[in-house]
């Protein structure tokens, strides 16, 4: 775990070893100052030689004024090698979820995902920043005081030292307590960003069932469990610093009294008695980082496990190896005894087998929690099937670039996906890169025209959070123009037009029959009025491929798909 931390410093090489030599330089500086007013006191001020006196201030001076240079630099460059690592590693960790497949995110809370990219990280960078310096500059200075001190006086220096292992021993026993604290504190921010994130993108649904008070309880408990987590966290911590703050003055007073009683007895002049009590000062510090980085450690640690945890799941579906770029499919898509489950748990597919033209329209009917939607979602990859395989022209979809094979296969559903931004952005989203002409042509083509001309901004007109302005049938026209700037070889209309009204539905049913002309399409419906012009009408039930054939032929042979058209012509 700790090699996979230090690999992070690499790209900023240049910076830590600055920041690190001027460290062990003001910790020098820092150790050198007992031994320059002891030496003051007992060696300088004898003599009464006052220009020598002002001469030697001065020059202390400029130590000091060095050393506060130096500080400043260790605090701006240290924190600066922080941020750039925290924020190599958040690069890296939203590249990851980025590139993860489907299941992935069935299974992962967006609320979480949230807080491992933000707050994890924060720790982290605290940690990266002060973790190594630290500790090397702390060990530095308690040898280095050590032994100026074991010369000057042993056994005074003994005693001083020997009280270490004592607040190193207290402060072990509460960073045991204070990683699990962390830990705990960690997941529960966790759940507080997962409810937020449920609650605010649902808020509409909650208001409309005015739920507002449940929802607003909700959050109290996890907000609650929060605030437990913190309290307990920090309560630790305060005992930690307080045990700390007792044994340190503790050693201040012993070293004062012992000394005095040594100076009493002549064997330790009063420079050396100064200097020893200067010494425990400078030893206090290194011993308070270390006890600042065992509390820093643990909490990092926790952000930088969780962190690794994410990284380390391998996105389900990759590109192979020798995985070859397909740039020009014709649509020949072909499932061969596919068998499938999200879950082991419960079979989705099982043994379909299923050809289909280039440039055919096969519509796929049936109940709803059939399987329509997931035969669509294996064919680009969403997810790979259990057994069984689908090609597309022959190449089985496993072993084309995933790039290759994404890029030549639309999908419209029924809730569109837009992005916070303008139109141009959402249809130019289709095709990145596409020239303004290209855009402005597939807007044409989705009749989405006349309305964009008719709004104040036109083209640049904000369209909300999600498309939130939008009406359905507009967002489904925008969804449509993407597909038309997009212009893959294979189009999967997912119940695309369901949730609008008849009357919209039968004008955005025209301009996806003009964007499936030239493609293989994929039709899922349940208006069966939608589907009339279709090649081919598959029927998918939860046994499998019930029926399969013309439209009328289906309606004459008297099934499944014939209860469905009457029912259906009937209502009418
Ligand atoms: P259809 O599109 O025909 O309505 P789906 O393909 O969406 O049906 O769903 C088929 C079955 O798979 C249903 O039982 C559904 O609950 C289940 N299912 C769909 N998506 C997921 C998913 N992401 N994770 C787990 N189960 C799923
Ligand atoms: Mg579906």
């Amino acid at each position: 775990m700790l090699k996979q931390f230090f690999s992070y410093y690499k790209p900023h090489k240049r910076l830590f070893i600055i920041d690190f030599s001027s460290a062990v330089f003001v910790a020098l500086l820092e150790l050198a100052f007992p031994v320059a007013v002891q030496w003051f006191i007992d060696e300088l001020l004898p003599t009464g030689d006052w220009g020598r006196i002002v001469w030697v201030s001065l020059l202390l001076l400029g130590i000091y004024l060095l050393s506060t240079f130096l500080q400043f630099i260790v605090s701006y460059l240290g924190h600066k090698l922080g941020v750039n690592i925290e924020t190599d590693m958040r690069q890296q960790l939203f590249d990851h979820v980025q590139r993860q497949s489907f299941r992935f995110f069935d299974n992962t809370k967006t609320g979480h995902i949230m807080s491992r990219i933000t707050n994890d990280l924060f720790d982290i960078g605290e940690l990266a920043h002060h973790g190594p310096e630290d500790i090397f500059i702390a060990i530095m200075t308690i040898v280095g005081a050590f032994s100026i001190m074991y010369t000057i006086n042993p056994e005074l220096a003994l005693i001083t030292i020997i009280m270490i292992p004592f607040l190193v021993a207290v402060i072990t026993f509460c960073n045991t307590k204070m990683n699990k604290a962390w830990r705990n504190m960690y997941s529960r921010i966790a759940d507080v960003n997962a409810r937020v994130e449920d609650s605010v993108s649902g808020v509409r649904v909650v208001q409309s069932f005015t739920n507002e008070a449940f929802e607003m309880n909700r959050f109290r408990e996890d907000n609650g469990s929060f605030r437990l987590a913190k309290i307990a966290a920090y309560k630790v911590m305060a005992w930690t610093h307080s045990s700390m703050y007792m044994l340190t003055r503790l050693v201040t007073l012993l070293v004062l009294v012992v000394g005095a009683w040594f100076s009493y007895n002549d064997r330790l002049s009063y420079g050396e008695l100064v200097s020893f009590v200067l010494f425990v000062n400078v030893l206090i510090k290194p011993v308070d980082k270390i006890a600042a980085l065992l509390e820093m450690y643990p909490k990092g640690m926790a952000g930088f496990r969780r962190f690794r945890e994410l990284l380390d799941q391998e996105p389900e579906v990759l590109d192979r190896p020798d995985a070859v770029d397909v740039p020009h499919l014709n649509g020949n898509i072909r499932f061969d005894r596919v068998s499938f489950s999200y879950d082991d748990s419960k079979p989705v597919l099982n043994d379909i087998s299923l050809s289909i033209r280039p440039g055919q329209t096969v519509a796929f009917v049936g109940p709803s929690g059939a399987g329509k939607t997931t035969i669509c979602s294996l064919i680009p990859r969403f997810y790979d099937v259990d057994l069984g395989s689908i090609s597309i022209d022959g190449i089985d979809v496993r072993d084309m670039t995933m790039q290759s094979l994404r890029s030549q296969i639309g999908i419209v559903q029924q809730d569109v996906f837009l992005f916070t931004g303008t139109i141009f952005e959402n249809i130019a989203y289709g095709k990145l890169g596409a020239t303004d002409e290209e855009v402005y042509h597939a807007a044409r083509k989705a009749h989405l025209e006349e309305f964009i001309s008719d709004l104040p901004g036109g083209y640049e007109t904000q369209i909300g959070e999600r498309g939130l302005k939008l009406s359905g049938g507009q967002k489904q026209r925008l969804a449509i123009a993407r597909m038309f700037l997009k212009n893959p070889p294979i189009l999967i209309l997912d119940e695309a037009t369901s949730a609008l009204d008849t009357e919209t539905e039968r004008i955005i049913q025209q301009s996806l029959e003009e964007l499936s002309e030239n493609r293989t399409t994929l039709v899922i419906a349940h208006r069966l009025a939608t589907i009339r012009n279709a090649d081919r009408v598959v029927v998918v039930t939860k046994d499998g491929i019930a029926e399969d054939g013309g439209y009328e032929e289906l309606v004459q042979k008297g099934g499944i798909f014939a209860h469905l058209h009457n029912i259906q012509f009937q209502e009418a």
